[in-house]
């Protein structure tokens, strides 16, 4: 069985006037993303995740900054069209565990909300899909609420294995 691990992270500034937006989900807060697309952080994270697993790059490559197509672009269905090629290449996804951190706002209280926009973008059950948030503490720019950091590791099965 050809089984495939893929590590994604990704980090956006937080800033007036955007939405914060983790997996799909809007959250309460006065500040959001700043970003070229929606700025997602952690579906940027995610998309790397699938595509360094099946060895097809990274987002920066499928969907460059320079290009305005991208600008502020819904990053779910920048998520299924990276997750279309992962699958177009054979792989199926097992499971997707992830971190965000973020001291304010929390992320408990919408990480079901988030966990099921993760799961149906993917189309894989509600159970393979896995997300913590983790406050930095108060210390530095993360601590300070100054940005989101966002970790996402998967696990892909090849079909033909
Ligand atoms: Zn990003």
């Amino acid at each position: 069985m050809m089984i495939r691990v893929g590590l994604g992270r990704d980090l956006h500034r937080l800033v007036q006037g955007r939405r914060f937006l983790l997996g799909g989900v809007q959250l309460a807060s006065d500040r959001g993303e700043a970003g070229h697309s929606d700025g997602d952080a952690l579906i940027h994270a995610v998309i790397d995740a699938l595509l360094g697993a099946a060895g097809l790059g990274d987002i920066g490559e499928l969907f460059p900054p320079s290009e305005k197509a991208w600008k502020d672009a819904d990053s779910l269905e920048l998520l299924k069209i990276a997750f279309g090629q992962v699958q177009e290449a054979g792989w199926e996804l097992i499971n997707l565990d992830c971190v965000v951190v973020c001291d304010t706002p929390k992320v408990l209280p919408y990480r079901e909300l988030i966990r099921r926009s993760l799961a149906q973008a993917l189309n894989i059950g509600f159970d393979a899909v896995f997300v913590k948030g983790k406050t930095n503490e108060g210390l530095g720019p993360l601590g300070e609420s100054l940005g989101v950091e966002a970790l996402a590791v998967c696990l892909l099965k090849h079909k033909d294995s």
